[in-house]
């Protein structure tokens, strides 16, 4: 028995489900979003870095849901060596996700979507005259359907689209008692510390948010482990696990639907962010399913493939050609043009200083990328 009918279904109440249903709502399509869990923004799967730009760019005022703000990151080689990336003023916010996701779906449903919180979908079937979309309440005729459901979205599936490259396995611990610079987040790269992606401090105001990523899921809780032994004054006051994409889904849109945020692959695979990517294509989700892939591929798509490309030769840099890497971005002054013209998101400005100014250390970094 179907129950009822809506124009557009968005399954997953995550950032990007809640923006593209209140997307839908103002643009005045009849659209309901389906989470599965009991409470939208849990449980919390994110260290919540999120540039006060990128938040702009999202509608997010930075200091909404920020419990701490930062003003740069100190990056260590895998042999200890150090490079300050700093800013005058804070250039990030540490957010409250949980908060983050929750006024997004608010905002949805005041703009006239109906929230099915703590109902799953389970299947979805079309054909010439109907599609309908099969969940733990019911089933629902709908026209069609946004998948924001994450990164092993399940509705990509049933829109018959192309599989995403492997993704990169996290976990995360928030300790009490640690005593940090809160102005700077640290990154650690290396082998030995996090193979396939790095590892991160995250100061909060109280507490701080430390992790890692990993390629192999069976290596990540000895990673983790290991990384969680160099804080031993630290209690652990929670932990939280999850997966992050790697790369963009080939086709984000079939005939009946379209996929958003990590469900797509719209994540920066430098770093693992997703927020504002994610959040930005997410606006959208109105359009018809072809016009969606053209508009976010058309915005979007140059910077995605741009920190796919940073992640891909961070990949292939031994160890030792990282500390070397690192040793020459001092001495040229990498660090400073980095301060001036590096932005969490956008790549262009970056990479056209870099191109001036650091030729050779960017001869260099393509030896390391060639050699190892
Ligand atoms: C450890 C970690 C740290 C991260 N740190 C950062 C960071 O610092 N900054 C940043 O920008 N990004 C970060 N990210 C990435 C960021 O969290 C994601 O890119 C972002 O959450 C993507 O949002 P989303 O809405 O696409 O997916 P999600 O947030 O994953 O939401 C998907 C939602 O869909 C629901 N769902 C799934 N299947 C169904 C179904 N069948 N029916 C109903 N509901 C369903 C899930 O319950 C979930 O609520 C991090 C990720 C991880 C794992």
């Amino acid at each position: 028995m179907v129950f009822g009918d809506f124009l557009i279904a968005v399954i997953g109440g995550g950032v990007c489900g809640a923006i593209s249903a209140g997307t839908c709502a103002k643009k005045g399509f009849d659209v309901s979003l389906f989470e599965e869990h009991p409470v939208v923004g849990e449980p919390v799967q994110c260290t919540g870095l999120v540039s006060n730009k990128g938040l702009l760019r999202i509608g997010v005022e930075p200091k909404k849901f920020s419990v701490n703000q930062v003003k740069g990151a100190r990056i260590f080689s895998p042999a200890g060596d150090v490079l300050e990336i700093s800013g005058k003023r804070p250039k990030a916010s540490v957010i409250d996700r949980s908060a983050l996701d929750r006024h997004f779906a608010e905002k949805a449903e005041k703009a006239g979507c109906i929230m099915f919180v703590g109902e799953k979908a389970t299947g979805f079937s079309a054909n010439n005259t109907t599609s309908v979309l099969k969940t733990t309440c019911g089933k629902f005729e709908v026209e069609r359907i946004v998948g924001a459901d994450g990164v092993f979205s399940k509705t990509a599936s049933w829109l018959n689209l192309p599989k995403t490259p492997a993704p990169v396995f996290a976990k995360q611990f928030v300790l009490e008692g640690i005593e940090k610079d809160r102005n700077f987040v640290e990154l650690y790269f290396g082998q030995k510390v996090a193979p396939g992606f790095f590892a991160w401090v995250v100061p909060e105001k109280e507490f701080v948010r430390v992790g890692l990523g990993v390629r192999d899921p069976g290596t990540l809780n000895a990673f983790a482990g290991r990384f969680l032994d160099r804080f031993p004054e630290g209690e652990v006051v929670s932990v939280q696990s999850g997966a992050i994409p790697q790369g963009i889904r080939k086709k984000t849109a079939g005939s009946n639907g379209l996929v958003v945020g990590d469900a797509a692959g719209q994540v920066k695979a430098s770093s693992g962010g997703g927020v504002v990517f994610g959040g930005l294509c997410a606006s959208f989700a109105h359009l018809s399913p072809q016009e969606y892939e053209v508009q976010w591929r058309k915005q979007f798509e140059a910077d995605l493939r741009n920190h796919f490309f940073i992640r891909k030769c961070l990949n292939r840099v031994s160890d030792k050609s990282f500390d070397a890497l690192l040793r020459k971005a001092k001495e040229q002054g990498v660090d400073e043009t980095v301060s001036v013209f590096g932005e969490m998101e956008e790549t262009k400005a970056l990479a056209k200083q870099m191109f001036f100014r650091h030729k050779s250390f960017l001869v260099r970094a393509a030896l390391s990328y060639v050699f190892g």
